[in-house]
């Protein structure tokens, strides 16, 4: 028999199911803080702050003292993670012995439980330990890249039957490497991808390999009906590998596409191209830094999955792969940490038996003992309760949730923002948020990132100064034209209030954008890597 209290209960129920919109909703976070750091400044300081961006960091985030940080720390979301208590206290029974550290065990076993039995490795060596990701793509690719080279059939002109559009963007690729050494050589074998990580794309092409993103056509569509812009065009891929097969020794696929907005790849797409690429023989790899948050844009999002658990989703997903490599900064959710991860069935390994021996020797030459990688035992621990944590359907629930709030907060205001959100990150249309004001200098990107630093928060340009170019006399934009300036938002560190309190401000300066003054690059504009380094100043 219902009675009344049964009343109230469906009363809270229904509230759950259609929550209110950001702010008053009624369901709360799936934890409660632990430790809390106050902070060394106040939201008031403007003048101090002023001068602090102006005078010691040149405008340049990268370059501005985090503790003076009153607001949104929204820089990256790599290794900012506010760690549980389950890995701060895994952290003091870290085992700091040299080898075979206890940490190493529990994490193969835990890979093999969050990934999927095969890639447990057991007897079969297959987990190789990094102090971060970019540490393992550059032992990954430059072992790769000397296996390679012995069988180098190089020299060939581009197939014929090459789609135009494939091949201006291929030869634009081959052009830029070989200007490297001065138009002397050509550079062979391609790495396709959706989209290529910067550092993963850094790695490629210093170890002499083509790095080619075949995005979807959707990815570039600003439109909330297409769930999965994170998808690699299988049309085009088939093309390339339909005519330079021979070239393409491995496929690459990003989950979720971080350089696209962090957006989601469909496990449909994820089948495909295991299928495309099993059929001719070729090892296919995961960029699996976001797998987790992948996984759950796929119960959400995709027909067939919404009963399963996230923990399925993600064995499901990584079936398909022969190896991938992850940034433990990411979901991992440690602070520092990365690995590459060959499966037991791995085609690569078939291909090269040789590979795994020359990652643990490259391991042992950079990075310490293979057993814990450029990492202390207890970071060990800390990634390994992580890796346990991160499929919690509750916690991806607010993690993503969260990030979605924040755009849609954003989006309300009339932000121009990429749509749908991604799982980590709100990216903001610097083009558009500046359509209509005066053409008066190329970075308003880094503009708006230094009145955001004044205001009390820190974001990120990725955009024509990030990805951009100077060649002495002229800039040259990146090439599809991306401009960006990115609010990454950490994992369970910030409530709704703050990054509310970020969008507050984006908003005013919004409302204000006519007035934002450009600015001068007063150093480093023709540098490598420029935006980590370059100084500015504002044009007032
Ligand atoms: C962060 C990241 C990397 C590199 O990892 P680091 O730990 O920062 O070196 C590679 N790929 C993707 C998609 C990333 O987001």
């Amino acid at each position: 028999m219902k009675d009344l209290i049964d009343d109230f209960i469906e009363l809270f129920r229904s509230n759950l199911l259609n929550p209110p919109e950001a702010g008053t909703y009624f369901r709360p976070r799936p934890y409660r803080n632990a430790a809390v750091r106050l902070r060394n400044c106040s939201i008031q300081d403007f003048k101090t702050r002023r001068k602090m961006v102006e005078e010691d960091a040149c405008l340049n985030p990268f370059m501005f003292r985090a503790d003076m940080i009153p607001g949104c720390d929204l820089l990256s979301d790599s290794g900012t993670t506010t760690m549980t208590m389950d890995q701060w206290a895994a952290m003091l029974l870290g085992d700091e012995a040299y080898g075979s550290n206890q940490g190493y065990f529990e994490l193969r076993d835990q890979i093999g439980d969050t990934f999927g039995p095969e890639w447990e490795g057991g007897k079969h060596k297959n987990l190789f330990i990094f102090h971060q990701g970019r540490a393992g793509e550059n032992a990954f690719f430059s072992i790769l890249s000397r296996n390679l080279q012995k069988s180098e059939s190089g020299g060939k002109a581009l197939c014929d039957d090459l789609n135009p559009g494939l091949r201006e963007r291929l030869e634009a690729r081959i052009r830029s490497l070989s200007a490297r050494t001065g138009g002397s050589r050509e550079p062979y074998y391609i790495i396709p991808s959706n989209s290529h990580f910067d550092t993963t794309e850094g790695n490629i092409e210093n170890n002499w390999l083509i790095p080619l993103n075949l995005p979807c056509k959707e990815h570039k569509e600003n439109d909330q009906r297409y769930p999965f812009r994170g998808n690699m065009d299988l049309d085009e891929l088939r093309n390339l590998l339909d005519c330079e097969q021979h070239r393409v020794p491995l496929v690459y696929l990003t989950i979720t596409n971080n350089t696209g907005g962090g957006q989601p790849v469909s496990m449909e797409n994820i089948r495909n191209i295991h299928r495309i690429a099993g059929e001719r023989n070729i090892p296919f790899f995961l960029d699996a830094c976001r797998f987790a948050e992948n996984a759950w844009f796929i119960k959400n999002n995709e027909d067939g999955y919404q009963n399963k658990e996230i923990r399925e989703i993600v064995h499901r997903m990584f079936d398909q792969a022969d190896g991938f490599h992850i940034s433990l900064k990411k979901d991992g959710l440690a602070n520092i940490g990365g690995a590459v991860v060959l499966s037991s069935h791995s085609l690569l390994t078939r291909k090269f038996p040789d590979f795994p021996g020359q990652l643990t020797d490259y391991q042992i030459m950079t990075e310490g003992h293979p057993t814990y990688g450029g990492l202390a035992g207890r970071d060990l621990k800390a990634i390994v309760e992580g890796l346990r944590t991160v499929v919690r359907p509750e916690y991806l629930s607010a993690r993503i949730g969260q990030v979605g709030r924040f755009g849609r907060k954003l989006a309300g205001d009339g932000i121009p923002i990429i749509r749908p959100v991604g799982g980590h990150a709100v990216y903001i249309d610097v083009d558009k948020f500046f359509d209509g004001t005066a053409e008066d200098g190329d970075f308003k990107g880094i503009s708006l990132t230094a009145l955001m630093l004044i205001a009390g928060h820190r974001l990120c340009e990725l955009g024509l100064y990030a990805f951009g170019k100077y060649d002495g006399e002229k800039e040259i934009p990146p090439d599809p034209r991306m401009n960006y300036v990115r609010a990454a938002v950490p994992r369970l560190a910030y409530e709704d209030q703050d990054l509310f309190s970020a969008a507050e401000a984006i908003s005013l300066l919004y409302s204000n954008r006519d007035k934002i003054p450009p600015v001068n690059v007063d150093y480093g504009r023709e540098l490598n890597l420029r935006h980590f380094k370059s100084k500015y100043s504002f044009k007032i």
